[in-house]
């Protein structure tokens, strides 16, 4: 167990026949929510996906653990059968702890598990998460809005329900109205969506980041551009998970590459976006 304990309040209670669907973070596990450590010492079994790192399951060393990981957009069969699984083990009595990476409603299928869920007539409780494409990138240094690079941002995913680019994504509406875009599962498919952005008249020299295994002891982070970022991913080797930035908050990362600064590196550029006044300034 963990060296502390929860600060006294009315935590609620993981009753029988319950699942709590809930986000783990990107990976750090002091990343957590308080309702998920409440969660995960309450919890008979926790099912938990391929992106939840194990040093979390180790907070609920009473619990069965059952694995269902699945990556990349595999066949819908096995979200049936974790779905209904969920319903057995309810059904069973068990106080069922669902965890999911990031954040259980972002990209992660959660509204069709807590869905089944209430069609069935197991009552749920939904613990949010920290969601890769906000605290992935905190953690390499780029603020996900910044007031002089963008008032708006998307979030997009780079593989539809079948695994290919998705086809239902608008890019010339999204390169036009997005300053700042977050592309999650976009390794697969980055030529497609690198083309798509620059037809739609991005630039080349746009700034991108790709950042792999975000607030683990994995991270890398990887600054390219719109026009280079294919090769110079496979240049790098990347693996997934990842998620990729396109956006001048990218710059950014020269001041607040938190980390890098942490290890002894000097803040490349103290004024990235080259505001030519004090940050603090209106
Ligand atoms: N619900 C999750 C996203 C699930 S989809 C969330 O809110 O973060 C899975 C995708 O999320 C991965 O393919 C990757 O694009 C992204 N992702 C999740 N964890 C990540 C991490 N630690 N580092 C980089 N990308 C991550």
């Amino acid at each position: 167990m963990p060296p502390f304990d929860l600060p006294s309040s009315n935590w609620p209670t993981l009753q029988p026949g319950w699942v709590w669907l809930c986000g783990a973070g990107p990976g750090d596990p002091g990343l957590l929510t308080l309702h998920a450590l409440n969660a995960l010492r309450q919890a008979d079994v926790v099912i938990y996906d391929a992106l939840v790192q194990e040093a979390i399951l180790d907070w609920a060393p009473q619990a069965q653990l059952i694995y269902a990981g699945k990556r990349g957009g595999k066949p819908s069969a096995v979200q049936r059968d974790i779905s209904l699984q969920l319903v057995d083990l309810a059904r069973a009595g068990k106080r069922v702890l669902r965890l999911k990476g990031g954040d259980p409603f972002v990209f992660g299928r959660g509204g069709e598990e807590a869905q089944t869920l209430v069609q069935h007539g197991v009552p749920v409780r939904i613990i949010p998460g920290i969601s890769a494409g906000i605290g992935g990138l905190a953690y390499a240094g780029i603020p996900v809005t910044h007031r002089d690079v963008n008032q708006s941002v998307t979030f997009v995913t780079g593989h539809d329900q079948s695994g290919d680019a998705p086809s239902s994504l608008d890019w010339k509406a999204i390169a036009a109205g997005s300053q700042v875009i977050v592309i999650y599962m976009g390794m697969k498919h980055i030529a497609r969506i690198a083309s798509e952005l620059l037809a739609a008249g991005r630039a080349p020299s746009e700034p991108c980041a790709v950042v792999t295994s975000a607030t683990t002891p994995d991270q890398s982070v990887l600054e390219t551009t719109l026009g280079t970022i294919v090769d110079d991913i496979a240049n790098a080797g990347l693996q997934p998970p990842s998620i990729i930035c396109v956006g001048r908050s990218v710059l950014m990362r020269q001041v607040l590459d938190w980390q890098g600064v942490a290890d002894g590196h000097a803040p490349r550029n103290l004024d990235p976006l080259g505001r030519g006044r004090p940050a603090e300034s209106a």
